[in-house]
């Protein structure tokens, strides 16, 4: 099978250059460190654009796909350019991601609004904007959003969200579609939520429904059982309410090589998996071919993105673990201290001929469990290195906060040897930009 750009560990474009130094996009790590400051995050353009031509082909042969990247994985606005400009719509999870991708000048009728608890102002800026979808998550949400789109004299486009109770073996925290999940209506509710769209909530109307099964998924089964179970209950509700809905959305999820032992699927097999299933399915159900929605986010932009950082102290406990502590951890990548989850570096200066020793790359931020990697060979560290930390770019500036107030890192994308700024570093105005002294304590 053909391999595809999320089962790669480092951006596509990463070599060692004449200097000895590591370079991604054609630009020198040590030069970007130097220019830009460090943390650093950096985006390879040609990266992100494979990854994208890997899912277009993969799904080629089934022209009702609708490529949805989940913004939330990485939502900036030059990136959600790039991925509008490659056919992709976006699936947002708030007010603020909405707000960005409209002010990216992306098509807002290829946008669906998801998540388990929107608010009255956000459905609402949603209606305003014109996003093309909303996935309705449950009963509440139903009457709030029917309310919302009475008072706008307007009809709004929805998908049901479900869970269709299927497991998968990623950790608990980001599984989403057992049954004893927080997101979607349960199989045995989408008959009264359908009753009530189609008897009381005139302002609404169902296209399909929607479901997403978990996050950093290898197994390549879970997308037919969710494919049998969605195209059953499209055939279901026809019979059942003479409902014609003619939308699936299964949601994203596809796994990608954080280090060498993951082996994530390749995206063209999951597209000929996917396929195939959906053709048996429909013939099965004895349905119309749905518009097939998918909603990739880390399997988008985890591969395209690294961080760089610098080398400060180090602390070698005696008869223990060195520990060598860079200028960023758990503030710009959570990731390692909320789940556990591992990450491959490497240096990006020269260093041929150092020897190689066993160490703890330790954040700068004031918790023990601020550890980026707990263990790792490299050549021996240096205060100034800098150091590369591969697959940062899904979930990291996301999930990014200002804990110790420390400022967040700038962004930027790089590609045929150019480098451009794509988000600012805060500066310490920015930290303070949205505190008030109340006058009784000014005097
Ligand atoms: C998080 C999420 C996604 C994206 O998941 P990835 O693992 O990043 O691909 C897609 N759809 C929904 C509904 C989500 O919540």
């Amino acid at each position: 099978m053909t391999s595809s750009t999320n089962q790669f560990l480092k951006p596509i474009t990463t070599k060692v250059n004449d200097a000895g130094n590591l370079e991604i996009g054609g630009c020198d790590l040590v030069e970007l460190a130097d220019k830009y400051g460090t943390p650093l995050y950096v985006i390879d353009e040609k990266t992100l654009r494979a990854v994208c031509n890997d899912y277009k082909n993969a799904f080629a042969k089934y022209p009702k796909t609708r490529m949805m990247y989940a913004s939330k994985a990485l939502c900036v606005c030059a990136i959600s350019k790039i991925l509008s400009e490659e056919g992709f719509g976006f699936d947002t999870v708030s007010a603020g991601e909405i707000y960005t991708v409209y002010k990216a000048g992306v098509d807002m009728s290829n946008v669906l609004f998801n998540g388990n608890n929107k608010s009255y102002d956000e459905l609402s800026l949603a209606l305003d904007l014109g996003v093309g979808r909303i996935s309705v998550d449950n009963f509440l949400e139903l009457a709030l959003l029917n309310e919302i789109a009475h008072s706008k004299n307007k009809t709004v486009d929805i998908l049901l969200r479900i869970t269709p109770g299927i497991e998968c073996h990623t950790h608990e925290y980001i599984q989403t579609g057992h049954l004893d999940s927080k997101f979607g209506f349960d199989l045995t509710q989408i008959d009264d939520a359908v009753e009530l769209v189609l008897n009381e909530y005139k302002n609404l109307k169902i296209h399909g429904l929607h479901a997403h099964i978990g996050s950093q998924i290898f197994e390549t089964s879970i997308y037919p059982d969710e494919i049998e179970i969605l195209v059953r209950e499209l055939a279901r509700l026809d019979e059942k309410f003479g409902l014609k809905l003619d939308e699936i959305n299964i949601g994203g999820g596809i796994g990608v090589k954080y280090t060498e032992k993951d082996v994530p699927p390749s995206i063209y097999d999951i597209g000929s998996i996917v396929i195939q299933k959906l053709e048996e399915a429909v013939k099965k159900y004895n349905v119309d071919y749905p518009t097939l929605f998918l909603e990739p986010g880390r399997s988008i932009i985890s591969t395209s993105g690294v961080t760089l950082y610098t080398v400060g102290s180090s602390k070698q406990v005696p008869h223990g673990k060195k520990y060598v502590a860079v200028d960023g951890g758990m503030a710009d990548n959570p990731r390692p201290s909320m789940y556990q989850a591992e990450y491959v570096a490497e240096v990006a200066n020269k260093k041929d001929n150092a020897e190689m020793e066993k160490v703890t790359v330790a954040g700068r931020f004031c918790e023990s469990g601020d550890v980026l990697i707990p263990e790792i060979e490299l050549p021996k560290l240096d205060e100034g290195d800098i150091l590369c930390v591969y697959n940062t770019g899904a979930y990291n500036y996301s999930m990014a906060s200002n804990y110790n107030k420390v400022s967040k890192p700038a962004m930027v994308l790089v590609n045929n040897s150019q480098s451009d700024i794509i988000i600012n570093r805060e500066t310490l105005d920015d930290l303070i930009a949205n505190e008030v002294i109340p006058d009784r304590l000014a005097k």
